[in-house]
């Protein structure tokens, strides 16, 4: 069977393109430089990571982005006293809070008082609860640019069976909102489900997002089915997907590679976001 290997960079590049032409017209016809801060506490190195990679494609596209890098142990007062000065800046449509946040600050209340028209990651309980209902809101990256990635695939989605594995707030449980909106029939999977390749056997659509390297390996694929690899893990300083890649990639249909798939559809959501935040900005 022939596989098709997703080109994530390369949709992400060609999407580019297109945001970069959305934020010229945006200056030309509202004055508006879209603007995107990324607060960082503590010194992940991880994160440290994301966030400089965040910071460079805004500067790519002409995105205004600020970073704050605050110490480990900044406060939970000291870091809603900033996001609540952001929410009111005017040159500041997107609000980003890198996680993981330090023990001891609540990341859900945190996320809970960005203002839910800046929060260009999707995690507001408002965001959430309008995704859960089917309107119209800022949705989460990752599953945003997966979705984004089966569409360039003119891929028919409707009526087909999707799996998910995994249900976190960021990526699992909205992913499997989007295609149920799309009318595929979804399946989630999690940490307690039996007898996993049961169901992974039964995926058109079959979504890896466990943080477990080589969890889905070619004998758990049904042959020609769409498979996604959201996984990233470090190993050996390389990173690792979710699913084995040389047995998965002579079972499936469309297979997304790690890295180079999810990755740059992630971010690229948030340039994405960002954007949409100023267009509708009053
Ligand atoms: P998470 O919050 O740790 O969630 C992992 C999910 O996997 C949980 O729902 C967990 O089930 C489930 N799981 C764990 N072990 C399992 C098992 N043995 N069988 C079935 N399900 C199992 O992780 P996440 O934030 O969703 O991220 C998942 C992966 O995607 C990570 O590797 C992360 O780094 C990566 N990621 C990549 C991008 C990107 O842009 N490429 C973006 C976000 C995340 P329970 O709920 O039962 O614990």
């Amino acid at each position: 069977m022939e596989t098709k290997i997703i080109d994530g960079k390369a949709i992400a590049s060609k999407i580019r393109e297109e945001l970069k032409m959305r934020v010229k017209q945006l200056k030309i016809q509202k004055d508006i430089t879209p603007g995107l801060v990324v607060i960082l506490v503590g010194q992940d190195p991880a994160s440290q990571i994301y966030v400089s990679n965040k910071e460079k494609a805004c500067q790519q596209i002409g995105i205004a982005s600020r970073v704050y890098r605050l110490p480990e142990n900044t406060s939970q007062e000291e870091l809603l006293l900033l996001i609540s000065k952001l929410n009111c800046d005017k040159e500041i449509h997107g609000i980003l809070v890198q996680l993981p946040l330090p023990k001891h600050i609540d990341e859900f209340y945190v996320l809970h008082t960005i203002d839910p028209k800046k929060d260009v990651d999707g995690f507001h309980p408002t965001n959430a609860g309008k995704l859960f209902s089917g309107q119209k809101t800022i949705i989460p990256c990752t599953p945003k640019g997966i979705m984004k990635m089966i569409y360039a695939t003119k891929y028919k989605i409707q009526g087909k069976h999707a799996v998910v594995i995994g249900r976190s707030n960021i990526v699992g449980k909205p992913m499997a909102l989007l295609l149920l909106g799309e009318n595929a029939t979804v399946t989630i999977c999690h940490s307690k489900t039996i007898h996993i390749a049961e169901f992974t056997h039964q995926a058109d659509i079959l979504i890896a997002a466990v943080g477990k390297p080589g969890f889905v390996t070619g004998d758990m694929i049904k042959p020609g089915a769409f498979v996604v690899d959201v996984g990233t893990t470090r190993v050996d300083e390389k990173l690792k997907g979710d699913v084995d890649f040389e047995t998965a990639k002579s079972v499936a249909g469309f297979l997304t590679p790690v890295p180079g798939g999810v990755g740059p559809m992630t971010i690229t959501m948030l340039l994405e976001n960002t954007i949409e935040a100023g267009e509708q900005y009053e």
